[in-house]
Order: C-alpha cells, then structure tokens, then sequence
C-alpha cells in the first residue's frame, strides 16, 4: 500500500497533539478554532489512509464500498478547507454572532458540496504494477475540487481585504499553510504515485502550531501564569463578546515584602502564584510590569472573591504563616467602562501611574471618574498630536510694560491650540499631559522655532520690543540637549540671542537641577538671559534667587494678588522686593489687571508689568496692530 508517508504524517501530528494537550490554556477562540482545523486534518489523512486500503482490498470489501471510502476521503478535504475558513475569520469576525452568520453561509456550501461529492459518480485507476498509480476521477472529484477552490479563494479574498483585522502571524502561518498544500497538491498531480497531500496537511499543521498556536507561548516562563499576550488575547474576546469581567490586579511594589527575608522572596512570590493558579472561577495572568491581573468572569461573585484572595494575603505565607506581603490592589468592578483591550490595559497603567491616593490606600476601587479621567487625557493626548502634525499650535503674545520708560518693553509668548473647530484651548488644558507624556519637548521646540521666525519676520526692535519672554517647561530644563535644540532653531531663523529670555520655573530647578543649570551654561555663553517665572507659589524658596543665574523674576498673579488682599503677604513682597532688588535684578509682576494696582506696583518700584491692565495675550496680528497702536504719536526710546 501506498501508505507510508500518510502514516508519518499522522505520527506527526499524534506528537503535536500531545503535546498541544499537555499545556495548560487560556480558552481561546483562536484555539478552538485551531482544534477545528487539527482534526479536520488529522480525518482528511486517516480517510486517505482508509480509502487506499479499501480500494486495494476492493474484492474483499466490495466495488461500492470502496468508493464510498474514496468519497468520504474527498469530503475530508472539503472539511479541512471549511475549518481552515473559520480559523482565518476567528480575527475578521470577533463578534460570536457575527462569525456563526458569516460562517453558516460557508457551512451551507460546504454541506451542498459533501452531497453533490457523494451524489456523483467516481472512478478511480489503481495498478499494482511498477508503476503504483493511484488516482481518482471523475464529477465527483471535479465537484470536490471546485468547492475546495471556492474555499481557498475566499481565504485568498478575505486575506487581502481585511488584511489589518488579521493577526499578522496567523497571517503569515495560513499563507505558509495554503502555500504548502498547493505545492504538495501540485507534485502528486504531477507524480501520481507520491500521495504527499496529507502529509503536507501535518505539516501546516506544524506550522500553524510552531508559529501562532504553541499554548507555551502563552505562557510567563518564570511563574506558569498566562502572560501578557494572552491576557490580551482573552480580554479582547470578552470585549468582541460584549461581555463584562472584572480584575484584581496585584502590584507588588518593593514595600511589597518589606516583611520577608530576601532570601524567601522567591519561595513566597512561587507559594502565592500556586494559590493563584488554584483558583477556582478565575484566571491569573501576570503582565510585563511584574503585577498579576486576576480576572473573574462572574462580575458579581467577583468582589467576594477578591475579597477572599485578600484574605489569604492577610493570613501570611511560608510554613509558619509567618512571611505578610502587603500588595497594593487594584479593583475594577466592571470591564465595561472600557471598551477594548488596549483601553482597559492603559486604564490599569495610567491609575497606577496618576491616582495619587494609591500610595495611601492600599486597596483602591477604579470607579468611573478615573476613567473618566482617563478617557480626557488620552483626548487631549491625541489633541496636541494632532495639533502638531496640522499645525494648529499658536503663539500668543502678551505684553509687558516697563514702568521705567513707560512703554512696552517685551512680551511673552504665550502657547495655544486651535482646535479642530477653530477654537482656542488655553495651555491650562494641555501644558501637564504634555509634560506627563514627553510630547512637551515637541511642543515646546515648536512653539520656540514660530516665536524666532516671528522676531524674523518682525523685528522686535522696530516696535521698540527688547525680547521676547519664552516659557520653558521643567521637563525641557531636564532635557540633556535643549541647548543644542534651541541653539539650532535660532540658527536657523538667524535670531539674536538678545531678543530670547527664556522663562524657567522654581520646580524645575530642584527636579533636574544639574542638567537645567548645564543647559543653562550654554545658552547664556550664546548670549540668552533667563528669567524666573511663577516666584510666589508652591514653596518659594528665595534661596533659588541666589542660586539661578536669572536676571529677571517674574512674580506670579496669585502673589501680586494677595499683596492687595492681606497684611500678611504684603510684608513678604515688600521684603521680597527689596531683596530682589539689592540683587540687582528686575521684577515682572504678573496678573496686573486694574488701574489701582498698576499705581501700586509702580510705587513699589516694580521695573515691568504685565497683566490685563494692558493686555490680554493675543494672536500675532493682533498684538502687532497693539503695538502699532501705542507706538503712534510715541517715540521709541
Ligand atoms: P505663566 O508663564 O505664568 O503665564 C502667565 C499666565 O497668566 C498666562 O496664562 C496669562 O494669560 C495669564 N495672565 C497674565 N496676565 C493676567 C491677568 O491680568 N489676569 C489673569 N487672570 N491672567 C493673566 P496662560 O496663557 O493661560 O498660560 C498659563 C501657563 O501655561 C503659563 O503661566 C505657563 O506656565 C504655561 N505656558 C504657556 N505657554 C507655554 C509654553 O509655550 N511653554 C510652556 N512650557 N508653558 C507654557
Ligand atoms: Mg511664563
Ligand atoms: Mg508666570
């Protein structure tokens, strides 16, 4: 019989199942379906096997049966296409209902093709001789062929056109797949006595499984816990599924096991993960930042169940009980206040990283406002991006008055966005996020690189500017090349670095102090002065004073304020003031908005002002048209 390499096939994959079934699994579509396509292989070879037998024993077992078998074998090989189908639509069609729909269409024609296969007649041509041909023929082959095609086809459609649904290895391993079975098909057409077909099947089998489907892959090494990928895998299907979870998540900070020998710590994390995979009615995964998610699918249950896990933290671990890890907890009640994947994994990292009451609390509920919150970030995220790839980010100029030669003197550079409809959104909504994600470096660059080729195409001098004020975020202070950067834009606009001074905050001369004061270093050998903005809030320290080379400070609204609201402040500004002015720097007060206050501020000697008093920021035209304005009929000094 021609037999052999049929059988190695089947030992081959006796062997992947084995060891397919030995791993634990996270119950997965995308494995169920695999299962699908295994066993309709595994049929379409054992049939090939039996078929031959039945023909070559055909006086024994009768001329009918064994074209029954030899139907049957081609029916197997619609049943392998069909299976191969539905594993390719498991990520084109997550949604259940909508994948059976799109299915039943592909089961119709596959069971309208077993009919037609076993309605028409079949002939087969089988020599014992030297030549060990074997092969079938007839409508009946030409009938399973046709559906066949139809199959491979549409698997052929589907992958171009929905291409970016699929996962990009199942992509590739279903390509290998098909690839494999067409050559295969192609040599035993050409060579009818090497019957590869169903061994070529295994192999894509083995490849499918090596590539994409090893449940190991699933697995973190260390632990034996679901990694992360599955945990993406599993919680999408939820999501496709349009059905609720909710999560434990267990972050082991160092504080963690400040209770336990470090020589335990091992011993204790491998007790905890053992009593994690017993778990009944919950699957635990562990993430790449080291933090263990248990999911319940029972929403309601799953409260007493985080609250029993708890428990079992709080009774201790290691033979004596005697080791306590105290984790901080994450509870999310519901997954459905998110609506992916991707979502509810940021969610989990961004309270991790922004609620601040986690460190005091150490169980901590995620309820709706922090998704919330979390939704609005990620809004503005994509707001900034956008604005900077569209160029919607907009300098605003305020002016500043010198009380000395009663006029303006500067102006500082104010950043906005424009949003989609026009609108402009203050810095007050975007300038944190920015410096939290690092998109600030960006911003900032670009809002320094408008403000030079303004002062280009503008001369400041020409409507008796001095400068130009430029805010300077502590994130940027840190940033090891900002002078370099800022260096290169001047150089490019062919700006003087006299019409630059540059705004730094008290917060980012303690945060990234060496980096800020060498940036500083260069800039000044370049000729650009700095100021000191926000002097007054948060813990002002006049020692800062002392030790940035500043020549401006620049007092915040909130202090020029107070000075007018209690006795208290006043005393500070005055000795402020005085203090300042001994060093020989200037003084900026910011938030002047009133006639009142403006006559005060320059009976204490304030050197400039800037405030609503003069103005509000505005758009470059404006201010241009602003300063035109009171240049007329005054001469520039
Ligand atoms: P800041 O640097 O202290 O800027 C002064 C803020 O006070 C400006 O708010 C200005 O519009 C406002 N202001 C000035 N005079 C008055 C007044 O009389 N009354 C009132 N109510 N407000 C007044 P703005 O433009 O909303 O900017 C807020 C903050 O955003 C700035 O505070 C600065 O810290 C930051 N910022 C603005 N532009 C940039 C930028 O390009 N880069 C960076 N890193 N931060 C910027
Ligand atoms: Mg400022
Ligand atoms: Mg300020």
């Amino acid at each position: 019989m021609h037999i052999q390499i049929q059988c190695c096939g089947i030992v081959l994959m006796m062997v992947l199942f084995y060891f397919y079934m030995r791993q634990k699994r996270v119950s997965l579509d995308t494995q169920r379906a695999f299962l699908g396509v295994f066993f309709a292989t595994f049929i379409c070879i054992m049939f090939d096997v039996l078929s031959i037998g039945a023909i070559e024993y055909r006086h024994v077992l009768s001329e009918p049966f064994a074209k029954f078998m030899a139907k049957s074998y081609l029916v197997t090989l619609l049943g392998v296409a069909v299976s191969a189908l539905s594993y390719m639509c498991v990520d084109i069609y997550a949604k259940q209902e909508v994948y059976r729909k799109k299915m039943s269409g592909f089961w119709i024609l596959g069971a309208a093709g077993v009919i037609a296969t076993y309605a028409a007649p079949l002939h087969y041509r089988y020599a014992e001789d030297e030549e060990k041909v074997l092969y079938t023929y007839g409508p009946g082959v030409l009938v399973t062929y046709g559906t066949a095609l139809v199959f491979f086809i549409t698997i052929f459609y589907l992958l171009k056109k929905e291409r970016a649904k699929i996962n990009p290895r199942r992509r590739e391993a279903v390509c290998i797949w098909l690839f494999i079975w067409i050559i295969a098909s192609q040599i035993q057409y050409m060579y009818t006595d090497v019957l590869i077909v169903g061994y070529a099947g295994s192999i894509g089998i083995m490849v499918l499984y090596l590539k994409l489907e090893n449940p190991e892959t699933n697995l973190d090494r260390s632990t034996g816990l679901f990694n992360s990928g599955a945990l993406y895998q599993f919680i999408s299907q939820f999501f496709a599924r349009e059905e609720e979870f909710a999560a434990l998540v267990i972050i082991f900070e160092k504080h963690a096991f400040q209770n336990v020998q470090i020589q335990k710590h091992e011993i204790i994390k491998m007790e905890i993960v053992e009593y994690l995979l017993k778990l009944p009615d919950a699957l635990s995964f562990k993430n790449a930042e080291d933090e263990i998610i248990v999911l319940f699918t029972d929403t309601e249950a799953a409260e007493k169940r985080s609250a029993e896990i708890r428990q079992r933290f709080q009774a201790g671990w290691g033979e004596d009980h005697t080791n306590v890890v105290r984790p901080f907890w994450l509870y999310l009640p519901h997954s459905g206040v998110t609506d992916r994947a991707e979502n509810f994994l940021y969610l989990i990292r961004y309270v991790r990283q922004n609620e601040k009451e986690l460190s005091e609390h150490v169980f901590f509920t995620i309820e709706k406002d922090s998704v919330e919150k979390m939704y609005r970030e990620k809004e503005t995220e994509q707001m900034i991006l956008d604005a900077m790839e569209e160029d919607r980010v907009e300098v605003f100029y305020q002016p500043i008055f010198s009380t000395e030669k009663h006029r303006i003197t500067s102006a500082e550079a104010l950043v906005r966005i424009r949003d989609q409809e026009g609108n402009i959104v203050p810095p007050g909504m975007f300038i944190d996020i920015a410096e939290e994600n690092g998109m600030i470096l960006r911003l900032g660059s670009i809002v320094f690189e408008k403000v030079c080729c303004f002062i280009r195409e503008h001369p400041p001098e020409q409507y008796g500017l001095d400068y130009i004020e430029v805010n300077l975020s502590v994130v940027q202070c840190g940033y090891e090349h900002l002078a370099e950067e800022y260096i290169r834009i001047m150089e490019k606009y062919g700006t003087s670095s006299r019409c630059i001074n540059l705004e730094i905050t008290e917060s980012a001369s303690t945060s990234a102090k060496k980096t800020l004061l060498g940036n500083m270093e260069k800039l000044m050998e370049y000729g650009i002065k700095f100021s000191l903005d926000d002097f007054g809030t948060g813990q002002s320290n006049l020692n800062y004073i002392v030790e940035m080379p500043v020549d401006i400070v620049k007092f915040d609204r909130s202090m020029t304020n107070a000075y007018f609201e209690n006795r208290k402040a006043r005393y500070v500004m005055d000795a402020a003031i005085q203090m300042i002015q001994g060093m020989n720097l200037e003084i900026v007060s910011e938030g002047i908005e009133t006639e009142e206050q403006y006559q005060t501020m320059e009976e204490l000697g304030i050197s400039h002002i800037q405030g609503y008093y003069f103005s509000k920021p505005l758009p470059e035209n404006e201010f241009l048209r602003f300063l035109e304005s009171r240049m007329d009929g005054q001469e520039v000094q």
